[in-house]
């Protein structure tokens, strides 16, 4: 096989992460994708699940100060079913790697 093989890293524009393409290796193993190897580089993986966990937390402070309505709800479950999500689930890669 090709040990160079190349894969999308989707990125996050929320998180103003750009789409790119990396080498396999780059790639958190995540069981739960269909490939087994989870959609964004381990470097753009770890910002996007911080990022995630800074807006819960800003958005938690930000309810409790204004009573605003969610702006939009987040999944922390797996959801691993369906295939056709833009972002990876919430769940860290194997649950060991973040
Ligand atoms: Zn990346």
């Amino acid at each position: 096989m090709d040990m160079a093989e190349l894969r999308k890293c989707i990125g996050s524009t929320r998180f103003g992460i750009e789409a790119h393409e990396a080498p396999v290796a780059e790639f958190p193993v995540q069981p739960s994708q269909k490939d087994g190897l989870g959609r964004m580089c381990k470097l753009h993986w770890n910002q996007y699940t911080a990022g995630l966990a800074r807006d819960a937390k800003a958005r938690k402070t930000t309810r409790d100060e204004a009573a605003a309505p969610d702006p939009e709800p987040i999944e922390t479950k797996p959801s691993r079913a369906k295939g056709k999500a833009k972002e990876p689930p919430l769940e860290p890669a194997d649950g060991a790697a973040v």
